[in-house]
């Protein structure tokens, strides 16, 4: 029988092991590692929310008004008001009749899609969209076709032989690549074969949009998805996963979806912090903090504030994020199976909580590489 050391040295020997290792992170954009302190370029607080006073506050309210915990699953006693609150709130944001909310966006998906989907219908994914929604199809039982990143040919071949129910699954903005899936075009095809489209706004809220509601707001497509997903855990600092769609199928989740029926509910503080973060957005501070990620972003030439460098070699990479851990930066070296063999690289994500300096002296230790 495999043994898990076996496992460990064969990762070992092919640069591929992962280890965790404890952070302290006392003041953004500041993390500390082993008594270092580095410039963090590898968290997803896109907006610098997840220390922000207003968000603590809520969080800390929160507590003592509901304590600890929700002490059940939201179908027994767990449903508190806060949730319901948040739920209204993403609906209308999302220009949507109803909305439900996950402990997080991993089980969001987990839920969601094997309670949409079964044997005799079609999940049609891009080949880049992230593990929960590969997961959450395959745990569907559904038939699972792939098309290549953002291939909307590919897409249309596919759409065009499905059997079933259809939903066609996709980012608006890559975790990985930091691009944007083409939208538009995606809507006319699901409209053109009468598909459902599911699209996971994870790295998109908070950062795209008018209001920072992400892709589908900013091209004013928002009523026109199906399913839109995405997590309070990045750019809103806070944690939790949701998902807006109409009212029908909301009720449908709220029967069928495991993740949510069989778990306790998250802490109600989480609720709050997210409620917080997602007001935030629309002040001026939002709009302020977002313009800056902007701004950010343009000077990498990058439309997201993700920027993928690819090295190819997984020791490489490594060496590569080590060497940049010396000059003072924490920037990840990502490998298989996260992202498609042969094309590890650094993934520097970018924050409004970041000075102008720190961006120039990343450039100039990033030359030097
Ligand atoms: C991070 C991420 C998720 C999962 O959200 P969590 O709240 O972190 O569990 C889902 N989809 C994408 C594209 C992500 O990047």
């Amino acid at each position: 029988m495999r043994k898990p050391e076996d496992e460990l040295t064969d990762l070992e020997q092919r640069g591929l092991l992962r280890g965790l290792r404890p952070i302290r992170n006392p003041d953004l954009p500041i993390v500390e590692l082993q008594g270092r302190k580095l410039i963090n370029f590898s968290s997803n607080d896109y907006l610098g929310l997840s220390q922000h006073p207003i968000l603590i506050e809520a969080a800390t309210k929160a507590l003592r008004d509901y304590g600890t915990s929700s002490t059940a699953s939201r179908l027994i006693c767990g449903s508190l008001e806060i949730f319901h609150q948040l739920e209204e709130k993403i609906a209308t944001l999302k220009k949507a009749e109803a909305a439900l909310t996950f402990a997080n966006g991993f089980v969001t998906a987990m839920g969601v899609i094997p309670a949409l989907m079964s044997k005799g219908d079609t999940v049609i994914l891009d080949k880049l969209a992230h593990a929960c929604l590969i997961d959450a199809a395959k745990l569907s039982g559904a038939t699972l076709r792939i098309f290549p990143h953002n291939d909307l040919n590919k897409l249309e071949k596919l759409l065009t032989s499905s059997n079933g129910r259809t939903l066609i699954v996709t980012e608006s903005v890559f975790s990985m690549d930091g691009d944007l899936c083409p939208l538009s075009e995606i809507v006319k095809l699901k409209e053109k074969y009468g598909a459902l489209l599911f699209l996971d706004e994870a790295h998109a809220i908070g950062v795209l949009g008018q209001t920072g509601q992400g892709l589908a707001e900013k091209l004013g497509l928002q009523d026109q998805i199906d399913f839109q997903m995405g997590t309070l855990g990045k750019s809103l600092g806070s944690a939790g996963g949701y998902l807006a769609s109409s009212r029908s199928w909301i009720d449908l989740f709220i029967n069928k979806t495991r993740s949510l029926i069989y778990s306790t509910a998250p802490p109600p503080s989480q609720a709050a912090a997210s409620l917080a973060a997602l007001d935030l957005l629309n002040s001026p501070e939002g709009i302020e903090r977002r313009g800056r990620l902007k701004t950010y972003s343009d000077s990498f030439a990058s439309p997201t504030p993700i920027i993928p460098k690819i090295i190819g070699e997984n020791r490489s990479a490594l060496a590569a994020s080590d060497s940049l851990l010396k000059s003072g930066f924490l920037v990840p070296a990502i490998r298989y199976p996260t992202i498609p063999r042969g094309t590890a690289r650094l993934r520097i994500t970018l924050s409004a909580a970041h000075t102008t300096e720190n961006l120039n002296d990343l450039k100039e230790a990033l030359a030097l590489l």
